[in-house]
């Protein structure tokens, strides 16, 4: 399966029924899982045989889309969790103890930027954060030997600024460190951040590869591609786990996986619920389809908001004249995905009276689905913020966040042009 192309494994990958099997997964909406035989069981419990025992460690359908978007980044091993948030606390929680800290771009989704900043230091791991388009040299002089890995979003929610995986990654490989990257919102139809060095690549598979606003989720998967055996950074793969009957993480095959889900899933119970593992996999059926629509139509709401003469400037990789479009000919030939942002010449007074004539696109505090759907940050999701914070968090009072849907791209624009008429 692994040699197909992200369109096919989409719609292909994760799941091969036998015959007079279901041609879809069934929802195996069951806690747990019949075994008659005692020894078949502890072999379970050893990690001596595959199988499933109680679904807040593994489920059949949760399964298959693990395999599924494990296919899609060319990974070992795929762990669907309850949201992306909980995704990437568990990775955090499988590398991290008190003491380590994290070397994270700045430029990343609120939630996870709050993980980092203030709830993770609460239990003793310090998030450092790096701008985006800093210099090397700035970001080794954050890392120290309880550096415990390198974070960063392909393309950042929502500051649309877009990562330079090889400076990152030559830094990885220099100090030998896990590069974890957030790739929610290319998908791996866009860019695949293994192919860039990216060790563990996380998504909030609640965006795009849901891509129905249906299902909440998130999938950590582990690209097999890090040698954790005797690396001094990490001694707690190279010790036995007394709580896994003396288990040495670094020895197994899946080294990384294995200790997220059997240490980190067991202890947290942050597991996707078959359900939404089910809408999440038909979801991804249409991924590749929809990237592309989601693509073509963001270029051209772009470049109709690019020459619009109430637009102070616009946010999008696809148009020439942005700060991040030699990054993206490099990493996303495919295009970047549908998000973008943009500033309306006037204040923010001025675009809550754009919002209020939107009457196709949304007013809604998600991004990444089929309808378009857009914000204003600054008199919604950062209205706490006084004027001097919103400009140190990157949001004036005139930016709107437009994610771009999969609708006749001539039905948003005339949505948008009406708007405009108002103001
Ligand atoms: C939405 C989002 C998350 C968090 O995902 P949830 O499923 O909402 O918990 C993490 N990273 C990025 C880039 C996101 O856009």
């Amino acid at each position: 399966m692994k040699h197909y192309k992200p369109e096919t494994l989409c719609v292909q990958a994760g799941y091969e029924p036998k015959t007079g099997e279901s041609r879809i997964p069934p929802i195996c909406q069951s806690t747990t899982f019949f075994y008659g035989d005692t020894q078949k069981m502890a072999d379970l419990f050893d990690l001596k045989s595959d199988g499933f025992f109680y679904s807040r460690l593994a489920n059949p359908t949760v399964d298959v889309l693990e395999k599924r978007i494990a296919a899609l980044e060319d990974g070992v091993c795929g762990i669907g969790c309850s949201s992306g948030m909980a995704a990437i606390l568990l990775t955090a929680m499988t590398l991290c103890e008190a003491g380590d800290n994290i070397v994270t771009s700045g430029a990343i989704y609120g939630g996870s930027y709050n993980l980092f900043s203030t709830t993770l230091p609460k239990f003793g791991i310090e998030g450092r954060f790096f701008d985006p388009d800093c210099t090397a040299e700035h970001i080794e002089s954050l890392i120290d030997e309880k550096t415990k890995f390198v974070y960063a979003e392909t393309v950042a929610n929502p500051a649309i600024t877009i990562i330079d995986f090889d400076k990152l990654s030559a830094i990885c490989k220099k100090h030998g460190i896990v590069f974890i990257i957030d790739n929610t919102l290319t998908t791996p139809v866009l860019c695949r951040p293994k192919d860039y060095g990216a060790h563990i690549v996380i998504h909030s598979t609640s965006k795009y590869i849901d891509g129905h606003a249906a299902a909440l989720g998130g999938m950590i998967v582990d690209c097999g591609n890090f040698r954790f055996k005797d690396n001094p950074r990490y001694p707690a793969f190279n010790i036995p786990d007394e709580s896994y009957h003396g288990l040495v993480y670094a020895d197994l095959p899946v080294a990384f996986g294995t200790k997220c889900r059997a240490q980190m899933m067991r202890d947290t119970g942050a597991m996707m619920s078959p359900q939404n593992a089910f809408l999440t996999y038909l979801g991804c059926d249409t991924l590749a389809l929809r990237m592309q629509k989601h693509c073509a139509n963001a270029k051209e709401v772009a470049a109709y908001l690019n020459r619009h003469p109430k637009v102070e400037w616009v946010k999008h990789s696809s148009l020439e004249t942005d700060a991040y479009y030699a990054l993206a000919q490099k990493y996303l030939p495919k295009g970047s995905g549908g998000m973008m942002s943009f500033g309306i010449k006037g204040d923010s007074k001025t675009c809550a009276v754009f919002m209020e004539h939107l009457q196709l696109v949304t007013q809604e505090t998600h991004v990444a689905d089929v309808r378009s759907c857009i914000l204003h940050p600054a008199s919604t999701t950062h209205r706490q913020l006084s004027e001097e914070e919103l400009i140190s968090a990157g949001i004036s009072g005139n930016l709107v966040r437009l994610s771009v849907g999969i609708e006749d791209p001539a039905d948003i624009i005339a949505d948008l042009e009406n708007a405009f008429r108002s103001i």
